[in-house]
């Protein structure tokens, strides 16, 4: 080919960055286009964070921090699992990332290896599986159906597990169907993987704060006859609205800590010393807005679904998390990608075709309520109006 190494063509994208980029050339075109979808808050970060990072550059911290991040940030995370989760995690299992993101590609860089097989999510985030492609390990598609809320069953996924099967790849609450594992589920598996000790399981909690209704929270590092194989990814993005400061983390067992700390070291060096200590104020300062945003998505999703459901073939669940809305939407033969587009292109409406998510996403979409109910009903009146075209 033209040089790079082939495994560069295994390599996917993010068709919500590229929607993001087509609906930014449409408003430079005078359009108004809502967007939904983006997968970020559309609150400000608290400012009692901004003020935070403003402090901290004023103060002088300009230089590199440690590779795995400041202690003091390290020490507020740990602080903040015990308070959450009811679970203790030493400062030292704890790296600091650019983002959630990072604990993803370092994950699969190190598990991922042409032989081996790493169990992801169907409908799941689009980075699991374009990163898994990306180290020649096979991604093994486990489905996650509609008509199981978005969840899945513990055996069904023990059954995938073979010789090869080096790690699993569990997020809940979900992107892109805000789909809730439930903890007896994650029991079940927890009991289940004792048979295979050497199968590690990537946490993915990014949205374990963004629950509704009775849903509460369990973190897989509760399971303490797995722990020691566990990784958790969380960060400050969607919690704290700050997806554009690039602050994200990792717990990972002290076995394997080293090894993520190296791959930090040759990629990021360190995180952005100001954003880390916003970081640290968003952690340990008031949590209103986090409560409060938590109180306004909740809204929207209700009223998202309702209205959803009311549309000539268009069947939607109601989420536990996250801020995303999955429905099914049927017309004639159009794929998602097709509905998609005519919405963009027509309606300068954005929302992501729910194949960009894996093959059981075919026939939905996703849609981000990160966005006010004004343009929340917009877009269900166009919805409307094109069903019934
Ligand atoms: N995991 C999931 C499931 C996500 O949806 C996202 C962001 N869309 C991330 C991880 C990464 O977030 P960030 O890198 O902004 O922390």
């Amino acid at each position: 080919m033209d040089g790079l190494n082939k495994s560069m063509y295994d390599i996917g994208s993010d068709s919500a960055f590229s929607i993001l980029a087509r609906s930014q050339e449409l408003a430079r075109q005078g359009k108004e286009v809502i967007n939904l979808g983006i997968g970020q808050p559309d609150f400000p970060t608290p400012t009692n964070v901004v003020n935070a990072a403003i402090k901290a550059l004023k103060d002088g911290h300009h230089g590199y921090t440690s590779s795995n991040g400041i202690y003091e940030l390290r020490k507020a995370v740990a602080d903040d699992f015990l308070n959450r989760n009811k679970i203790s995690v030493d400062p030292n299992q704890i790296l600091i990332t650019p983002g959630g993101k990072s604990i993803i590609f370092y994950t699969m860089l190190m598990f991922g290896e042409v032989g081996s097989e790493i169990i992801t999510p169907d409908p799941g985030f689009i980075a699991y599986k374009s990163m898994i492609d990306y180290t020649g390990a096979k991604a093994v598609c486990l489905p996650h159906r509609m008509e199981n809320n978005f969840s899945f069953q513990a055996e069904e996924l023990l059954s995938l597990i073979n010789d090869k099967t080096k790690l699993i790849i569990l997020n809940s609450p979900a992107n892109p169907t805000g789909g809730v594992v439930p903890q007896e589920e994650l029991t079940k598996l927890a009991v289940g993987l004792e048979k295979f000790p050497n199968v590690y399981v990537l946490s993915d909690e990014i949205y374990s704060r963004i629950l509704f209704d009775n849903h509460s929270h369990h973190s897989l590092l509760s399971y303490n006859n797995i722990k020691d194989r566990v990784i958790v990814l969380d960060g400050w993005s969607k919690t704290y609205s700050m997806t554009g400061w690039r602050l994200g983390y990792g717990i990972f067992p002290k076995k394997i800590f080293s090894f993520a700390e190296k791959l930090a070291i040759n990629c990021h060096s360190c995180v952005n010393s100001a954003a880390q200590f916003a970081g640290i104020e968003a952690l340990t300062g008031s949590q209103d807005s986090v409560n409060k945003m938590i109180e306004e998505f909740k809204v929207r999703r209700d009223f998202l679904v309702k209205e959803l459901n009311n549309i000539k073939n268009v069947e939607c669940k109601k989420p536990g998390g996250a801020f995303y809305v999955f429905p099914k939407v049927i017309k004639e033969n159009l794929s998602s990608i097709e509905i998609s587009r005519y919405l963009l292109e027509n309606k300068f409406i954005a929302t992501v075709p729910g194949s960009s998510f894996g093959d059981k996403g075919e026939g939905f979409l996703r849609i981000s309520y990160a966005n006010t109910i004004d343009n929340l009903k917009k877009f269900v009146y166009h919805l409307n109006i094109f069903m019934n075209e």
